[in-house]
Parts: structure tokens; sequence; C-alpha cells
């Protein structure tokens, strides 16, 4: 077999592993070479979908808050070195009745951690946010550095960077296994063989074809996305209208401001149930479930037309407690990050740095890598728990 030679090896360039190209072109002497089964940017992956919500006003605020603190660095340096505009901080609104047990969680992350918030009562929140059906004792956390990111752009962005600083991309391009050899890593493509010194895994929703071993801890959840039309799109433009969280009831709504100029974004999700593979994962909404979403759309927003004008359906790879994998290989040659749970593109430039660090040589220690994200800590907890919770952003 004719092997190819390169020094890191990376599997997959959409949200991870366009951000761990990215940072990898920038280390001196490392020949970095990245491997996509589709194109350039494309509407299969869990990015897909034009904008993602980046809060910093989320659960777990001990876990993520870093992280987060980090990735907004990150994502400011994308936008500086590629001159695009990824984030825009629009603000992230969440909406729900007082006392609602998620609306108090993101309360006390913003309390512990001292991020910039306002509180909202209903009389503020309709005077201020006319777009929003506010219900009698509905309250509002307007979290100040919250907002929308650009997802299609951001992964762009990053492997153009990585292809200008000397990364050889290659598209259309799918990898077939993976083998830990004594002398590297010999990773089989539908367009030949390379031998890597160490490899990334971050192959998203398909990381269970490469490593079977992770059916053990992933299932896919479906997401999917609609958007509407407003009467007065002005209203939702994205000077005017946050990205926004909204909770009624058992109904459960997120989306974004209008970025198109004619209908912004509002999502719920039906009843989906979790998957083991891809090709399982249904591809559009059903006719009933749009007009179920488009009904309570209408009873969410002011005047807003209750046909959805664009949809999709997504899937994303999920841990049961949904914190993400960033586990490395006994030998410390293949770094595998998946399973970041419906809510982890915010974070996707730390995750890539990370990758980065461990592929090039640091301990996880080093990386400064939460130890819980480790392969086998995961596996310890879903032995406790075993139970899997759904969401997102
Ligand atoms: C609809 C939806 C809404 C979301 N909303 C939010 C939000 O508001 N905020 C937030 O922070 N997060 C959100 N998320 C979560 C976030 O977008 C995902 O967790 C994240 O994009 C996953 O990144 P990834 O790198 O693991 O996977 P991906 O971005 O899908 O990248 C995996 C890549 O690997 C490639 N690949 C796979 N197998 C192979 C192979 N064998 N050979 C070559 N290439 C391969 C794929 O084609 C793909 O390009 C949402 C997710 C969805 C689906």
């Amino acid at each position: 077999m004719d092997l190819q030679q390169t020094d890191v090896l990376v599997i997959g360039a959409g949200s991870v592993g366009s951000m761990a190209l990215w940072q990898l072109s920038k280390r001196d002497g490392v020949d970095v070479v990245g491997i996509e089964q589709y194109g350039r940017v494309h509407a299969h992956g869990s990015y897909a979908g034009e904008s993602r919500v980046f809060r910093t006003a989320v659960h777990e605020g001990g876990t993520y808050v870093p992280m987060i603190r980090r990735s907004r660095e990150l994502w400011r340096e994308l936008e500086r070195e590629s001159g695009r505009a990824i984030y825009s901080e629009v603000g992230a609104l969440s909406i729900a009745p007082e006392g609602f047990p998620d609306f108090e969680t993101a309360l006390g992350t913003v309390r512990d951690f001292d991020l910039e918030h306002r509180l909202l009562d209903t009389a503020e929140l309709r005077a201020e946010f006319p777009q929003h059906r506010v219900h009698d004792g509905d309250v509002g956390l307007l979290d100040a550095h919250g907002g929308g990111l650009r997802p299609e752009v951001a992964v762009m962005s990053a492997l153009d960077l990585a292809e200008a600083n000397g990364a050889r991309l290659f598209f259309n391009t799918a990898v077939i296994d993976v083998e830990e050899r004594a002398n590297g890593v010999v990773v089989r493509t539908t367009q030949g063989s390379w031998l890597a010194r160490t490899v990334i895994v971050a192959s998203g929703s398909w990381s269970t074809r490469l490593s079977p071993d992770l059916h053990r801890l992933l299932r896919l959840q479906v997401l999917g996305l609609t958007w509407f039309m407003p009467r007065r799109p002005e209203l939702f433009a994205p000077d005017r209208f946050p990205v926004f969280l909204r909770d009624a009831g058992a109904v459960h709504f997120f989306g974004a401001p209008s970025f198109d100029g004619y209908a912004f974004k509002a999502c719920t999700n039906p009843e989906w149930p979790v998957f083991r593979d891809v090709s399982e994962v249904p591809r559009a909404h059903t006719r009933e479930e749009l007009i179920r979403i488009g009904q309570r759309a209408a009873e969410l927003f002011v005047d807003v037309n209750p046909e959805p004008v664009r949809e999709s359906v997504h899937h994303c790879a999920y841990t049961p407690d949904r914190l993400p994998v960033v586990d490395t290989s006994a030998s410390g040659r293949v770094v595998t990050v998946t399973g970041l749970s419906g809510h982890g593109f915010k974070f996707s430039p730390r995750l890539g740095e990370w990758a980065s660090a461990l592929a090039t040589g640091a301990t996880p220690d080093e990386a400064g890598v939460d130890p819980r994200f480790a392969l086998p800590a995961h596996l310890e907890r879903l032995a406790v728990t075993g139970a899997y919770t759904g969401g997102g952003h």
C-alpha cells in the first residue's frame, strides 16, 4: 500500500475539524492535512442552518463559562484574521414564567460568574420586545454578551485561513478506517491512504462509523429549524431582536433575528426518537409537524405568518449528560472530539484549540482539558446514570 505522509491528519472539516485545522496551521514546522467527505462548507453537518446561539448564561456554568470566554476571544480572532463578520453580539434573551428551572439556572450562572445581564419584568419585556407575545407572569434575562454566530461563514473562514497557512485540504474524500500502528496511524480514504503521526477524529454525527465503540456512549438527536415571515421584518432585524430562548408551558422555542431581511428563525422540536446512525435520521418535517410548529410560533410572536418559509432537519451526536468527548487514545496518537450535544458550536474554537494541542504532544492536563471529557470518565458516569437528556443551544 502506497502511503502519503503527514504529521497531523484531521478527519472531518466541520465545526471542530475546521477550528483544529486553523489552530494547527499556525504551528511552525507541523505538516497538516484535512479530509472531508463532502465539499468545503456543506448542508449535511451539524453546523448547517445560518445561525447558532452563542450565550454565556448557560447551565453548568462552572464547566462551560471558561470555555465560552476563551471561545469568544477566538471567534473575534477568526473575524480579525479572515476579515469576515462571524459573531453578532446582539444579546441573548431568555423568556420564561417566573421560577422556571432552566431560567433560574441561567440566572445563577450570570450571578456566580458576574456576567453582564439585565433582568426584565413582564411590563419591561412587553415594552422593549414587542415582537414577542409575552404572557402574564413571564420574565426575561438578557445576556449582554450573547448573540448569533454564522456557522457556515465560520467554517469557511477557518478552512480558508488553514489553507492559506499551508494546510492541505481534501474534499469529497471519505475516511474509511483508522488503524493505529507502532510507527503512526494509517488512515484509509476513498482517495488513497495516509500515514500520520497523529490523527484528530472530528467526524461529528458519523463518529460511531469510524469508532463503533462510541455506540456505547453517543446517540443522534434530531434538531429541526424553521423560519417565519413577520409582517414587519424591520422589528426582527439584528439590532432590535436578540437571539432568544422561550419557554411557555411544555413548549420550548429558540431562534435568531432576521439575517436575510425577510424571515427570522424560530424553532421548536417535535418528539423525535434518538437514532444510532445518520442514515436513519428523517430529512424533513412532516406537514403536520410544520402546521403545529407554525401555530405555536403564531402564539409566541406578534403578527407572524404561521407557514414556515424555510425548514430543515439536522442531527447532532449527544452524550448522556451533554458534556463533549475530548479523548486521547492510550498511545496518544488518536484524539477524538465529538458529542457536542446540540450546544457545542459556540465553544468549537476552544475544542479545536485543545485538539490541536493534544495532537502535537500536550497531555490533557497540560492543555487544560476537563478530565470529565475523557471517554472512560463518560462511560463511568453512564454506568451510574444511564439516562440521556435532550435539548440544545
Ligand atoms: C439544528 C441544530 C441547532 C443547533 N443549535 C446550536 C446553537 O444554537 N448553539 C450551539 O452552540 N450549538 C448548537 N448546535 C450544536 C452544534 O451545531 C453542533 O454540536 C456542532 O456543529 C457539532 O460539530 P462537530 O464538529 O462535532 O460536527 P460537524 O460540524 O457535523 O462536523 C463533522 C464533519 O465531519 C465530516 N465527516 C464525518 N465522517 C467523515 C468521514 N468518514 N470522512 C471524512 N469526513 C467525515 C462531516 O461531513 C462533517 O463535515 C445545534 C445543532 C443543530 C443540529
